[in-house]
């Protein structure tokens, strides 16, 4: 497992500051296999893409 905004493992090091940008930033990177994920921004928050495992959206604030 990757850290979604830095990139790196998320055995390496402290990802408390990546944690806290994930509240309100898309995810950067696919934390299952690393690779970067195409972000779009719609109106409800964000969707980001993998293009080995598909799309996420941003969790529901409703
Ligand atoms: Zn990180
Ligand atoms: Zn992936």
């Amino acid at each position: 497992m990757y850290c979604e905004t830095c990139g790196k493992p998320l055995t390496e090091n402290e990802h408390s500051v990546c944690r806290a940008r994930q509240e309100i930033n898309p995810p950067r990177f696919c934390g299952r296999c690393r690779r970067r994920m195409v972000v779009q921004i719609t109106p409800t928050g964000w969707a980001a893409r993998c293009g080995v495992h598909g799309e996420r959206q941003s969790p529901a604030t409703t």
